[in-house]
């Protein structure tokens, strides 16, 4: 049976760290300042912004919210951007994706100022990710990555199968893993053979967005397994990408939904907000 790798309890400890670091920032006169903007009322959105904003407090940041109502145009939204680029108090600024429709999310991505883009999206850090020189990580692959190492799993020369190619998770993780010096290979939807790739890897990811897509028969004895998924099962209970009843008897190490990946996203994006503080105060 598999060690459960619990985000849980490794996220309370980063979170830990970043208030012991905030701490030794209030006495310099400096407290991170992330602003959250959040457009229409999606309730998925309004979840996510809610635990983004908890988790600033608890940590002693501020946070802004900026709720805009979902008939917010381009050009309203691209001016208060710009608005908290240039906000000295401000050091993060967050545009809780998705948009509604007739809001053009590249053009905003693009408008945030990259010191101040706590998620790590805009092409000029996408692209410092890619050559390994970068201040900020993507929240959710960042997340993965702490929990592998939390286990004290060696990434190096190890077979790395990332099922996903999105920007936010599946490209960026297949980037973090091969800067470990991992074999990485990344599945998609055109992939052929899928089962046999997955179930020749010593580290497998999932970011599929299917609920218990990943069955016993695609993981190899002893694989860690790392789950990003987070899915609605036919009960409408919350689960991953992975069938974790078969699959966690099979792994040598299981992240679990929830309680796995989902905390450390938010935990990175603290890190993240403590990095452009620092940043912006050159430190
Ligand atoms: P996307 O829908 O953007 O990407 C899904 C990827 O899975 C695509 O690359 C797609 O391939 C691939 N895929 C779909 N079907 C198959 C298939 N049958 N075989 C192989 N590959 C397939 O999702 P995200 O990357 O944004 O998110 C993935 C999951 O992670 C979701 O459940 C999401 O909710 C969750 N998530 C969790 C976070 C967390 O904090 N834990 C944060 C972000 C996301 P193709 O490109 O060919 O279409």
């Amino acid at each position: 049976m598999a060690t459960i790798i619990s985000g849980k309890e490794v996220a309370a400890k980063v979170r830990a760290e970043i208030k012991k670091d905030c701490e030794a920032l209030d006495e310099m006169g400096i407290t991170p300042g992330l602003a959250v903007i959040i457009v229409g009322d999606d309730p998925a959105s309004r979840v996510y912004v809610n635990n983004k904003k908890k988790a600033c407090e608890e940590v002693g940041f501020v946070s802004e919210e900026y709720a805009l109502p979902a008939e917010t145009t381009q050009e309203e939204l691209l001016a208060l951007i710009h608005r908290l680029n240039g906000k000295p108090d401000i050091d993060g600024i967050l545009c809780q994706l998705p948009l509604p429709k007739h809001l053009d999310e590249k053009a905003v991505i693009n408008a945030i100022d990259p010191t101040k883009d706590v998620d790590a999206f805009h092409p000029s850090n996408v692209g410092k990710i890619m050559i390994g020189d970068y201040d900020f990580l993507p929240c959710t692959p960042a997340g993965v990555m702490e929990l592998i190492h939390s286990a004290g799993i060696e990434v190096s020369g190890k077979n790395c199968v990332v099922i996903g190619r999105s920007n936010i998770v599946g490209k960026p993780m297949a980037m973090l893993l091969l800067h470990e010096n991992g074999t990485v290979t990344i599945c998609h939807s055109r992939t052929k053979n899928l089962k046999e790739i997955c179930a020749a890897a010593d580290i497998l990811v999932a970011a599929v967005g299917k609920p218990k897509f990943v069955k016993a028969d695609m993981v190899k004895e002893g694989a860690v397994v790392l789950d990003v998924g987070i899915n609605r099962d036919e009960n409408g209970k919350l689960c991953g990408d992975v069938d974790f009843d078969e699959v966690a008897p099979k792994a040598s190490f299981i992240t679990p939904v929830p309680g796995g990946v989902g905390p450390m996203t938010i935990a990175m994006l603290m890190k993240n907000t403590l990095k452009a503080a620092k940043l912006q105060n050159n430190l």
